[in-house]
């Protein structure tokens, strides 16, 4: 399987373990860092998790 750079929706970094999450509306599967998974979850009721992917 081809492998894709996938780099967080939010800071824009290239990281080895991204998280796939749903975190605003319109509701769209985007990835994240941890970091900034951690940040945008905090009192987020558009929040959903959607499974770890690592390369
Ligand atoms: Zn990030």
């Amino acid at each position: 399987m081809k492998q894709r750079i996938k780099y967080c929706n939010v800071c824009k970094v290239d990281f080895p373990t991204m998280y796939r999450i749903q975190y605003k509306n319109p509701k769209e599967w985007v990835f994240v860092c941890e970091d900034c998974l951690l940040k945008v979850k905090i009192n987020n009721s558009a929040y959903k998790y959607g499974g770890t992917w690592k390369k």
